[in-house]
């Protein structure tokens, strides 16, 4: 560290630039090119994040050296500014703000009109020539700096700020309305009666020394780093604590002296559409934070920002001033080469610049401003790539809730984000009544402890899902995701009695039929109905596609498992299906009856016999993929989960069962039970299945080859990549393969065509990434599972993680959830050496991706570097994915 802690701006000139953010925050690094630039700011110095930092390791100190350097920023300050800091007669009055390395908007503290006492507020007075401005300024400062500085701000939404309640009783007393009826010596009187709360209060004088006033705000913005807003904004948003804030002490200039005088804020295109205008909002004779406060409805800045009768615009009332602003925007944008959010201040018919910085927007405007500029040609195609965070995309492919409408919303309580959007409907409790509702034409939100693959149906009727318990991969996550429904999962605010057809949440009860919203964005549940919008794809979407499509090496398939999902996905710009679950097919319809009986047989012959019912079912399934994906790739996965999975768990649904398939509902009851295993996530399931029984993979795998074989007749070369899962061992792939090959061999011979295929394997056992060069000898490709990877390498069940993962998340156990960002450090070890172990044995060896992680922007980067061919994902997160790999190839230039 350096032991400069004091960087200067102002005059035309400064001690930083705009690369400095880390240093000087994102507030000081502006100013300070701004100053570079010979724009006019208020003069000013930053000091540095650094000394933050060493503030709290000094044990809210500073180094002896600080104060020297301050002195001298603030001979700076009045040289350039031409005003002493405590002269009677014209005092320079400063304004002390934070300034982190990014915005965080309200959370830190700000001071400002400090230098004002009893005697410079009279120099002040004379030199303005309005003397009420003076005191408002005064009583201003003095409520400032007991709120802030001598933290006399209410701690809760109950209490009232105590200056308030002075001020409100002044107005009675006085018989005034609003702030601005107060006369200049009721706010004199303010000023006295506050100075004698802040004794009352705090035992000590109001400090009138300027000096002591600045060094009493220096320490608040330091302190408000670490004060309950902020830390809990750093935690939500990712920031880390060492980061530390600038404080920035800066010459006040005033946009309230009088009728000359305005202040405003302006975005130098359209944040909202991205349009190419400058767009803001003033007010005349005000400060800064009467346009925020909203006490004065702001005006527009020019015509085209007018939006209503009889606006009067700052460009005629202040032409000279708004010349000059419309001069600097322009050179701001060329400079940043971005969009910019300005903050300006005339006062006396002078224009200062206040703040620049990096508009914020909204997806459809960033893609719209990302793809004019490269046609301005102020930015290139990668740097326009650049612009997008992947995520973002997510906001333009599913509806909203109208911001105005949700905003006043009751939100019964939080769950996690698991699949974006938004839906409203009536809650139901089970699947079959999604499914009879939805039919009627009602829209419903399934509300479930936790779905399972018997919910299907329900599922894809219901506007969206929520569920009260399970994470990010579990079922309900996954198949949300996967038909693009949004889902909140594991929202354990929510307390359901099924038995009584309610939930309770934030002490309301919630019955079935009652209207909730969920936001798949936020992971809100909200009380009632909430209007939605629907998505709007603009033209600029394609086109930046296009370029991020032209840059990426991975290819991008989907995860999807029926020919709808299939045909969405190449619409999202799939190359392939990495990933096609074929139990999902075993719910639907009649299939399920099927399967029950297969799985109560008590011998081979049996489960032959009702596999056999199944089989065309499944070709026809494999037919309408296959021409679904065209001549892309197309990897189906041979059955996965354990076979309980297949049967109902609770009484009545198995006296259902055992009614429609005649048989005593004690022999379901057994089966059930014989099936039940503690942990069956590590059970019976995946190729252990096809080992045992090895009917059941022969039949999917027929099943397949029959359907390329219809394909093959229509002139369609499908060649389909079967995929074995769950494989730990050599043999366990090798056993299958023969049975695949010799199945396959038949196909040919009976069908009398030829047709090509590949056989691969899933690598999500950790046993299986060790010897990755042994299994790649016998297989011709490998997709990293690493929904099951993660959860075998943590020890961490994919089901039950959401109760602890979330303190460890808070307490900083693990930096991100594992199950939805792969863990590069530990899991990303397996799936490097996975790669490099296969490929030493098999160099052209395919490598593809399948868990949840295939749509996860740091995870597809993770996958770009370590030399995969492609990600998959569902076919909501093709785009991100597709622009995540882009950017990966970029960042590694
Ligand atoms: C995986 O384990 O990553 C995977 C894709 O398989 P599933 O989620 O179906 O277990
Ligand atoms: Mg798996």
């Amino acid at each position: 560290m350096s032991d400069k802690y004091v960087y200067k701006f102002g005059g035309g000139s400064a001690d930083g630039t705009a690369v400095m953010k880390n240093l000087l925050g994102g507030k000081g690094a502006n100013l300070a090119e701004m100053a570079n630039l010979g724009i006019p700011v208020p003069a000013g110095f930053t000091i540095t994040t650094e000394m933050c930092t060493v503030y709290y390791k000094m044990d809210r100190n500073y180094p002896s050296e600080l104060k020297e350097q301050v002195n001298e920023g603030v001979a700076h300050i009045e040289k350039v500014m031409g005003k002493k800091f405590n002269d009677p007669a014209d005092p320079l009055l400063l304004s002390v703000r934070s300034g982190a390395r990014v915005s965080m908007p309200g959370m830190m503290d700000t001071v400002l009109n400090l230098g004002l006492n009893d005697t410079t507020v009279k120099g002040l007075a004379q030199i303005s020539g309005n003397e009420r401005f003076a005191y408002d300024s005064y009583r201003r400062f003095v409520q400032m700096y007991g709120d802030v500085v001598l933290d006399m701000k209410p701690e809760s939404k109950e209490e009232e700020d105590p200056f308030e309640i002075i001020m409100d009783r002044k107005k009675k007393e006085v018989g005034a309305k609003i702030d601005t009826d107060l006369s200049t010596k009721d706010l004199g009187d303010l000023v006295v009666q506050f100075k004698k709360l802040i004794k009352d209060r705090k035992g000590i004088d109001f400090p009138e020394k300027p000096e002591e006033q600045l060094w009493g705000a220096i320490n608040a913005v330091f302190g408000s780093w670490m004060g309950a807003r902020a830390i809990k904004y750093r935690q939500l948003n990712d920031i880390p604590g060492d980061w530390g804030t600038a404080v920035n002490v800066q010459a006040m200039v005033f946009g309230n002296m009088g009728d000359d005088s305005a202040t405003g804020v302006a975005f130098t295109r359209d944040p909202a559409t991205g349009n190419n205008r400058f767009f803001g909002e003033y007010l005349v004779n005000a400060q800064g934070e009467d346009v925020v406060a909203g006490t004065r409805t702001p005006q527009p800045v020019n015509d085209e920002s007018v939006i209503g009768e009889g606006q009067v615009t700052l460009k005629s009332i202040m032409p000279v001033p708004y010349k000059e602003l419309e001069a600097i925007y322009l050179n701001l944008e060329k400079h940043y080469m971005d969009m910019q959010d300005i903050e300006f201040t005339i006062e006396n018919g002078k224009l200062w610049m206040l703040q620049t910085r990096t508009g914020k927007r909204t997806v459809q405007a960033a893609l719209k401003i990302a793809v004019d500029m490269v046609a301005e040609k102020l930015i290139d195609e990668k740097t326009a790539v650049m612009r997008i965070q992947p995520e973002q995309l997510d906001q333009l492919l599913h509806p909203m809730f109208d911001p105005k409408k949700k905003k006043v919303a009751v939100v019964l309580g939080k769950g996690l984000p698991a699949s974006p959007g938004a839906a409203t409907g009536k809650v139901v409790f089970h699947a079959d009544d999604a499914e009879e509702m939805a039919a009627k034409g009602e829209n419903v939100i399934l509300v479930r402890i936790e779905t399972s693959p018997e919910d299907i149906g329900g599922m894809n009727a219901a506007q969206g899902i929520l569920t009260a318990r399970g994470g990010r991969t579990s079922h309900a996550a996954v198949v949300a995701r996967g038909m693009g429904k949004c889902c909140v999962a594991g929202c354990s605010d929510i307390v359901i009695n099924y038995a009584k057809g309610q939930f309770t949440a934030a002490g309301e009860i919630i019955k079935a039929g009652d209207w909730i919203s969920i936001d798949g964005t936020s992971g809100e549940v909200i009380k009632g109905q909430v209007d939605t919008i629907p998505p709007v794809i603009y033209g600029d979407f394609g086109t930046f596609m296009k370029w991020a499509d032209g840059i990426r090496k991975l290819k991008v398939r989907t995860n999807a498992d029926t020919p709808g999902d299939a045909k969405k996905a190449v619409e999202m710009g799939a190359e392939g299906i990495g990933l096609c679950r074929t139990e999902h097919m075993f719910f639907e319809g009649d299939r399920i009856i099927a399967v029950r009986e297969m799985i109560l047989a008590d011998d081979e012959a049996g489960r032959r016999k009702a596999l056999a019912i199944l089989e065309p079912m499944q070709k026809s399934d494999f037919v309408g993929i296959f021409e679904a994906m065209g001549d892309r790739p197309v990897t189906i996965r041979l059955l996965d989960p354990p076979l309980h999975e297949f049967l109902p768990h609770d009484e009545v649904s198995q006296e259902e069962m055992a009614k429609e398939m005649g048989v005593g509902v004690e022999i379901i009851k057994e089966k059930v039970e014989s099936l039940h295993e503690f942990n069956p996530m590590l059970g019976h399931r995946g190729c252990r299945l096809g080992v045992t029984y090895p009917e059941i993979y022969e039949m999917q795998v027929r099943a397949i080859f029959t359907a390329a074989v219809d394909c093959h007749k229509k002139g369609q070369k499908v060649i389909p990549e079967v995929m074995i899962p769950l494989v730990g061992t050599t043999r366990e792939f090798t056993l299958l393969r023969e049975m695949t090959d010799m199945v396959a061999a038949e196909v040919k011979k009976s069908s009398g065509v030829d047709f090509n295929y590949l056989v691969g394997t899933m690598i999500e056992i950790p046993r299986a990434a060790l010897t990755a060069d042994e299994i790649a000898a016998e297989a011709e490709f490998f997709s990293f599972g690493t929904n099951d990877l993660t959860q075998m390498a943590f020890g961490f069940s994919r089901d039950d993680a959401g109760k602890f993962l979330k303190v460890y998340l808070e307490k900083g156990v693990l930096a991100s959830d594992p199950f939805l960002t792969l863990d590069q450090a530990g899991v990303g070890k397996l799936v490097e050496m996975g790669i490099t172990k296969g490929r030493s044995v098999r160099n052209k060896l395919k490598v593809g991706i399948c868990g949840e992680h295939g749509g996860d922007p740091e995870s597809v980067k993770f996958c770009h570097r370590v030399g995969m061919d492609y990600v998959s994902c569902s076919p909501f997160r093709v785009p991100i994915a597709r622009l995540a790999a882009a950017q990966a190839v970029i960042e590694e230039d």
